[in-house]
């Protein structure tokens, strides 16, 4: 399985740092965790189109992370000779489907796709919830951000688990989400010094993947301000497993539980 990280920002413009979203590829799949402002274009970098993806999962709707849906869904569209025919399935916590029919308000047929192309799947944004896919099954946690932002966990048919976070505070949901995963993509907004509310530090992203004795962590979702800053140094204070600070167009292949990094 393959994990690209697309966008290792946030919502401030960065030439570094693409707004959040990360690509996982397993077989025939495709799949789309959150899509800020930019991942169009890091997508085409990382050879991949967006009449390819399979799968669309968001975290939470702040913008950063959502930022690319309409256009993504007007490029579907048009022109007309580009179209997409295949089956799009969406996955968010509960609250999204209320935002798309907002967003569709807005854009009008711009953005609606024909029927049955577009499948739209909600999550408990209060509880543990779960669903199967062909190749995955996933379960979902609500996370400390938003009253609607959840996390994602997939486990593959081999067990090779991968969780991605999306932004949250540190909370126990987090901790349970990550138990034992082989990969754990962990938001990591701002350096320690700098906490705020909702956003995790590199010690507290460290505290979830070391209470939950995950294999790998890959730290992202970066203001600027932690770019002058030892991120992994503050990460290594309680966390002594495999460590990765994220870099837009950062490639992982995840395989028996080994990180290797392809790029
Ligand atoms: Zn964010
Ligand atoms: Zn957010």
């Amino acid at each position: 399985m393959r994990v690209t990280i697309l966008g290792s920002g946030t919502c401030v413009p960065s030439l570094r740092r693409s707004s959040c979203s990360v690509l996982v590829e397993t077989g025939e799949a495709k799949l789309l965790f959150d899509m800020g402002v930019g991942t169009m274009r890091r997508l085409l970098e990382a050879g991949v189109t967006i009449g390819e993806i399979s799968h669309l999962f968001f975290s939470h709707l702040h913008p950063d992370h959502t930022g690319e849906l309409a256009g993504f869904l007007f490029a579907s569209k048009y022109p007309e000779g580009r179209r997409r025919n295949s089956r799009l399935r969406v996955t968010a916590a509960e609250g999204f489907m209320a935002f798309y029919e907002r967003l569709k308000k807005v854009y009008g047929q711009w953005i609606e796709l024909e029927e049955g192309i577009v499948d739209i799947f909600e999550m408990s944004n209060v509880r543990q919830d779960s669903m199967h896919l062909d190749f995955s099954n996933i379960d979902t946690l609500p996370m400390t951000h938003t009253e609607t932002s959840i996390g994602y966990r997939l486990t593959m048919p081999d067990t090779t688990t991968i969780v991605y976070t999306g932004d949250t505070d540190y909370c126990k949901n987090a901790v349970q989400l990550a138990i034992g995963a082989d990969l754990l993509i962990c938001e990591c907004a701002l350096p320690d010094e700098m906490k705020v509310p909702g956003h995790l530090t590199p010690s507290l992203a460290g505290r979830i993947a070391s209470e939950a004795q995950v294999k790998n962590l890959v730290l992202t979702h970066f203001y600027p301000e932690c770019d002058g800053v030892d991120i992994e140094a503050q990460c290594r204070t309680v966390y002594d497993g495999v460590l990765l600070c994220a870099e837009d167009l950062m490639r992982i292949e995840i395989a028996n539980g080994h990180l290797g990094l392809l790029g």
